[in-house]
């Protein structure tokens, strides 16, 4: 009781207790707010189906994302010389709005929205229904981590599903968005660029990708994790890997702790 809490020998002590997993059945998806929601209807009511078929046999805790409009009020943000804090709080405002249109698409399955207050209930909903929304950029608004450069915060809504799958000791995370997976390089920009079905947290950092398709700090709550050790990226354009991703089908990229 009287240690310092940063005393390395506390820290191994806790970390030799059997770690209770909370939801450890649960399914945890990031539906992709560039990446899927402002594709509109197009993208987003074959995921939904593919979400409300997955609900029959999955129990399903669904994430999402900002997007183009998180983007842009970054900018302006930005621009008028806001803080990382301020600008963290703006920008989750979007993965809220994102998380309500899903909301009302699911509404009659049953899938509840819940904000961070609501996670309370989150098992009552998942007994009762199946699945429940949330909004995927976590809570921190103020209190964001400062960037190493800039004012972007570096916590956004990768980090903020994979956050919920890890804390509850999830059974996987899958991260839904536009590309097949993980590529050498943005096959948006670089068609030629080829394709990583799977890699560790070391190798993609050893590869230093100019960009990739997942949040970086994800990667270090990756090599951090207890419980969810890794993470795959599939292709919500083709909805149906969506259930073989739940299923622990190996079609898209793999990114593994070790
Ligand atoms: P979300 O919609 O979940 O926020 P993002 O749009 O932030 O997803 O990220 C997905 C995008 O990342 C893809 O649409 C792709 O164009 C881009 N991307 C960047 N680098 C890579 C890479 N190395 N491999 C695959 N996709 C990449
Ligand atoms: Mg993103």
């Amino acid at each position: 009781m009287n240690r310092r809490l940063d005393d390395p020998e506390l820290a191994a002590a806790t970390a030799d207790l059997p770690d209770t997993r909370v939801l450890p059945d649960v399914t945890v998806l990031k539906v992709g707010g560039q990446s899927l929601m402002d594709r509109g209807r197009a993208a987003v009511f074959p995921v939904v189906d593919a979400l409300v078929d997955l609900k029959r046999t999955h129990r399903l805790l669904i994430g999402t994302g900002g997007g183009t409009r998180a983007r842009h009020v970054y900018s302006l943000a930005a621009e008028l010389g806001m803080p990382a804090g301020v600008l963290s709080a703006v920008g989750s405002a979007v993965a809220g709005q994102n998380a309500e249109m899903l909301g009302y698409l699911m509404a009659r399955h049953g899938v509840p929205v819940v904000g961070p207050s609501g996670f309370g209930v989150i098992a009552l909903h998942l007994a009762e229904t199946g699945a429940a929304i949330f909004p995927g950029m976590p809570p921190y608004d103020l209190w964001q981590r400062l960037p190493e450069e800039g004012v972007i915060p570096p916590y956004r809504t990768d980090a903020g599903c994979y956050l919920v799958a890890e804390t509850y000791g999830c059974a996987r995370m899958i991260f839904v968005k536009d590309e097949d997976g993980l590529y050498t390089a943005n096959p948006k920009t670089h068609p030629d660029a080829t394709f990583i079905p799977r890699v560790t947290v070391d190798e993609l950092e050893a590869l230093d990708l100019p960009d990739v398709i997942v949040e970086r700090p994800l990667l270090d709550l990756l090599r951090a994790a207890r419980h969810v050790r890794e993470v795959q990226v599939v292709n919500g354009l083709a909805p149906e890997l969506i259930r073989r991703a739940a299923e622990g089908e190996h079609v898209g990229t793999i990114i593994t702790a070790d």
